[in-house]
């Protein structure tokens, strides 16, 4: 039976070269594969796209307040094996619950590929419900400068820290602002400047 499955992690855990790994991977095997990303995620247009330019085209971008059950999308998605969806983060609550539906109720695997927190520490709706709903979920992990495990995606704008502003401004979009994984201490040090928020 099919699964609704997690990648979660910081900035340059390699989340999208696993995606398009695992997309070669199973069509090697001939797997029937759609490739889904959020709407919002500009990056690339549409297009998947890691940081070394590897890049593939997605099937469905999703716009913000779409329901993943109705016919539009599922006649594109019904006569597929897996579901890999690049920046699940920026899926809202009710889709994460579709996406969990649509492995059980369908039997078609689903794989999110997320960031956990957005650059104040906090979770992500998607990632939150992505948390609550997975059947399996593997942490990618990547170290910060100073060597220690990175937990925070800090945003520098201009090359300097901030910790307030929108939640989502994507990087690439916006020539200044930049996201740098950052371990708990150095988020305290250099984005708190060592006060508590
Ligand atoms: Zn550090």
């Amino acid at each position: 039976m099919a699964n609704l499955t997690l990648y979660y992690g910081t900035m340059e855990t390699g989340k999208t070269t696993k995606l398009i790994q695992d997309h070669y991977n199973y069509s090697k095997y001939l797997i029937k594969l759609i490739l889904m990303k959020p709407k919002v995620d500009t990056k690339g247009n549409n297009r998947v796209i890691t940081r070394t330019k590897e890049n593939i085209e997605v099937d469905i971008l999703i716009p913000k307040s779409a329901n993943l059950l109705s016919k539009k999308y599922f006649n594109k998605y019904k006569y597929a094996q897996f579901i890999l969806i690049d920046e699940a983060q920026f899926l809202n609550k009710k889709q994460i619950n579709e996406l969990w539906y649509i492995a059980h109720k369908y039997d078609i695997s689903v794989i999110c590929y997320a960031l956990k927190s957005n650059f104040k520490g906090e979770l992500f709706e998607g990632s939150a419900q992505l948390f609550a709903r997975s059947d399996e979920k593997h942490e990618l992990t990547v170290n910060c400068s100073c060597g220690k495990p990175a937990m925070f995606n800090a945003r520098r704008v201009n090359g300097k820290y901030i910790a307030s502003g929108k939640e989502v401004v994507i990087d690439g979009e916006n020539a200044e602002v930049e996201y740098i994984p950052l371990c708990s201490d150095c988020y305290l040090n250099f984005v708190l400047k060592n006060k508590i928020k």
